[in-house]
């Protein structure tokens, strides 16, 4: 089969498309035919072996997909996937790929592929993120900081059809549209001197409830002015260090808390799709595709996943 190969860490010349062995599946597992593949900022970070998980070379990259289930009692099934077997090398940018059976969830008809591609990594963390860390209630004001993106997007719907008050920051106009689109009642551009005070007199001076934030190492101080009194930061991303004035923190007796998807576990990630999939089926939810780009020209898809101006998830096509 064709499959994106890394043999080395690097930029994005590293990425090759070369013939390799169909992936057999184990008990407890299943064969996909990829259709699509979800491409993430964490592809990229893994790839130029900066991350603190780094995979044994050569590997094939990708950690979610959509596809049609090869042989056994599911056959044929249209699914969506998270987390490909990558102990033993195959990623998701390939024609077929083995996933654990327990995370393939049934895709609804009415989705796409390339939809159907965008729903784990970003629908999981946004869900997570606004629940099982930040504790959202609805009519709260939640701040998303990075709306436009692959989980800001999500986060913006999830938010808003829970009741929440939803304020989402972009710095493209179309980005801001979008969040607009999605379900904000107040969008602002992160890149605009005065969205700080532009948020604090959104909310009547009082704050937010809660900042969903992505990417902690800019924004991070200044969110901790921007908070109600018992407000909560869950940082989803962060690229680098900051410094910050705890002190921020004391008489309004807020809390920073950290996000990672796969530290749901097993039950944890089980119950957070249970929820995806029925707001799915009920079209209640709508994964934001902002461009489709075939497996072959993955180099650019991990550009542009990189770069200012998003809309939504970039998906590869296989
Ligand atoms: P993405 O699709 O590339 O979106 C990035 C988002 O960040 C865009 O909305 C972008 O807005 C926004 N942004 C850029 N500069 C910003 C700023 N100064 N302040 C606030 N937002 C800003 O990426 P994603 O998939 O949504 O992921 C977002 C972050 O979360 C990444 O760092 C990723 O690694 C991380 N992540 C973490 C987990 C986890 O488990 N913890 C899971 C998934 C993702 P514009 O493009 O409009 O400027």
């Amino acid at each position: 089969m064709k499959a994106i190969r890394i043999h080395q860490f690097g930029g994005t010349d590293v990425l090759k498309l070369e013939d390799v062995p169909e992936p057999v599946a184990k008990q407890g597992e299943l064969l996909i035919r990829v259709r699509a593949v979800g491409v993430n900022p964490v592809d990229t970070y893994v790839r130029a072996g900066t991350y603190a998980v780094k995979p044994e070379l050569p590997y094939i990259p990708g950690g979610e997909l959509a596809g049609e289930v090869v042989g056994g009692p599911r056959a044929g099934q249209r699914v969506f996937a998270v987390g490909t077997v990558g102990a033993r090398q195959t990623g998701a940018c390939a024609e077929f790929a083995v996933v654990r059976e327990e995370t393939a969830y049934p895709l609804p008809d009415h989705l796409t592929f390339a939809q159907g591609a965008a729903i784990p990594i970003a629908f999981g963390s946004a869900w997570r993120a606004l629940f099982d860390r930040g504790h959202l209630q609805a009519a709260q004001t939640v701040l998303i900081h990075g709306a436009s993106g692959g989980v800001g997007s999500a986060a913006v719907q999830i938010a808003a059809a829970h009741g929440a008050i939803v304020i989402g920051t972009a710095s493209s106009d179309v980005g801001q549209k979008l969040v607009r689109d999605l379900g904000a009642a107040h969008v602002f551009n992160h890149k605009d001197a005065t969205y700080r005070d532009q948020i604090r007199s959104a909310t009547g001076g009082k704050g937010v409830d809660l900042i969903i934030e992505m990417l902690a190492n800019v924004n991070l101080d200044h969110d901790l002015d921007l908070l109600a009194p018992s407000g909560t930061v869950v940082i989803v991303g962060s690229r680098g260090r900051i410094e910050i004035d705890p002190r921020r923190t004391m008489a309004k007796e807020t809390s920073i808390t950290g996000m990672m998807l796969w530290s749901g576990g097993e039950a944890g990630l089980k119950r957070v799709y249970a929820g995806i999939t029925a707001l799915l089926a009920r079209k209640a939810l709508t994964p934001i595709v902002g461009s489709e780009i075939p497996l072959a020209e993955v180099a650019r898809a991990h550009e542009e996943v990189m770069q200012d101006g998003s809309q939504g998830k970039v998906v590869l096509i296989v």
